[in-house]
């Protein structure tokens, strides 16, 4: 195989994310016997648009310049899909490595996309709402060739929400001449954005639990549930488990912990987050560090917060049978290995919280059509998409002998692989 990059560096791509994505893609290429080729030509993104745009601050003199990207990994499937971050570290490589895990995610739901990834370099939490209109309005701008209904699909990521959703919309609405709803998913459901969205990826990741621990040899009701993260994807799994009858042990948040034995109430959890903003301060409950929490005793373990929580150093302690990775990339490689050395089954990422995308999916149909389902509609079709997808990763787990992330990984790319080999090279 020929490498683009040279040998060993990863040219414009350098970043500490896209040698792990792509040290992924190397690895299960070589388990599954993916052709050189293909290999090769997905180890690159296929489109990735840089800009630089200037951006003015309320009250300052100076105006700044600004670095965006959009990277479209795969452009064979069909449109491409992915988030837009706006982060203060975001850099090409770092977007072209979630393009590319973004690939991997539509594939294995067998939904119609490529994956994308976009990002704005900038720091939200200190932006002002006019400046976040304005930055957002500048940015789809310079993407508007790159971005559409029939080309690429934006949705939200870290920094940013549904409001960002709504001014991409309008902004591409008024360059293009009429309301084009289908520009962007994640948006608010006034403007076509779907009902259930907010709540999919955790009602999704539990969706799939009842399955996974059938298949462990326990249930769900009466399990102990531990969730890191108490946000969108938290906040939804932890509820849904609750639902089920699991007792949800312990959740935290970025200021800490809180742990009751006899299992959390987690729709009073949530009110006082509500009102609160965080779990800080919560009555009758014992207080737990984010670390602590990682070595509660429990059945079941949902980390849902950032990437790179479970390592080497805390592996072993993990109680859980069953961990759930409602995060993107919450573990890293050496602690994946001491996972599957010590047995513990894992839902990886990009099945677990492919609930988002999914519905994301329904979203865009939906404006596509001008045809809007109801709620019952789209939690009934979201289970089962999710349970289907999980039971033929479950079928490569066991018939080829993988552990779940490659089994996952391996249908994911299998399915890209076989639908460029059909296309074939042009000219
Ligand atoms: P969010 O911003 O709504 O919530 C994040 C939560 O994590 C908050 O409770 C925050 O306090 C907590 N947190 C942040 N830093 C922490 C730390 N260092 N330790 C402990 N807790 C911390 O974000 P979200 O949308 O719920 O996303 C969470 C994760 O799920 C991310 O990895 C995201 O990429 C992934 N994800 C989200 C979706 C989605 O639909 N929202 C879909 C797929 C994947």
């Amino acid at each position: 195989m020929t490498d683009p990059f040279g040998e060993g560096g990863l040219g414009e791509l350098e970043s500490p994310l896209y040698r792990e994505a792509l040290a992924q893609l190397d690895r299960v290429a070589g388990v599954m016997g993916l052709d050189d080729n293909i290999h090769a030509r997905l180890r690159v993104p296929q489109r990735a648009t840089v800009t630089t745009f200037p951006f003015r601050r309320e009250g300052y003199y100076e105006v700044e310049t600004v670095f965006a990207y959009r990277v479209q990994h795969v452009l064979t499937m069909g449109p491409t899909k992915g988030g837009i971050r706006y982060a203060p570290d975001v850099n090409l490589g770092e977007v072209a490595a979630l393009a590319m895990l973004m690939t991997w995610k539509t594939s294995l739901m067998s939904l119609p996309f490529g994956g994308a990834k976009g990002g704005v370099r900038v720091d939200p939490t200190v932006l002002t709402r006019p400046e976040v209109q304005r930055l957002t309005r500048r940015y789809t701008a310079e993407m508007i060739n790159v971005i559409g209904p029939d080309t690429d699909i934006p949705a939200p990521d870290m920094g940013t929400n549904e409001q960002v959703m709504a001014w991409i919309m309008d902004t591409y609405s008024q360059h293009v001449g009429h309301a084009e709803p289908g520009v962007v998913t994640g948006k608010p459901p006034e403007l076509g954005g779907s009902v259930a969205r907010r709540e999919a990826t955790g009602r999704g990741l539990v969706s799939l639990l009842p399955a996974a621990t059938t298949h462990l040899g326990f249930e769900v009701e009466g399990s102990r549930v531990v969730v890191h993260g108490f946000g969108n994807v938290g906040q939804y799994a932890a509820l849904a488990a609750h639902e089920m009858g699991a007792l949800v042990v312990a959740v935290s948040d970025v200021t800490g912990g809180i742990y009751n034995s006899k299992g959390l109430d987690i729709p009073q959890v949530q009110e006082w987050v509500t009102e609160n903003g965080t779990l800080s301060g919560y009555p009758d409950v014992d207080m737990v560090s984010n670390e602590e929490l990682f070595e509660l005793e429990c059945d079941i373990l949902i980390p849902a917060a950032v990437g790179g929580v479970i390592t080497r150093d805390n592996a072993d302690k993990i109680t859980a049978r069953l961990i759930a990775e409602g995060a993107n990339g919450p573990t890293t490689v050496d602690a994946d290995d001491i996972l599957r050395e010590r047995n513990i089954f894992v839902i990886p990422d990009i099945l677990a919280n492919a609930g988002g995308v999914t519905v994301s999916y329904f979203e865009w149909v939906q404006d596509l059509q001008n045809f809007f389902w109801s709620e019952g509609e789209i939690v009934a079709r979201l289970r089962e998409i999710m349970g289907s997808a999980f039971e033929e990763v479950l079928n490569i787990s066991i018939n080829e002998g993988y552990d779940m992330r490659t089994a996952a990984l391996v249908k994911g790319i299998r399915r890209v692989a076989r639908a460029k080999l059909v296309r074939g090279v042009y000219p």
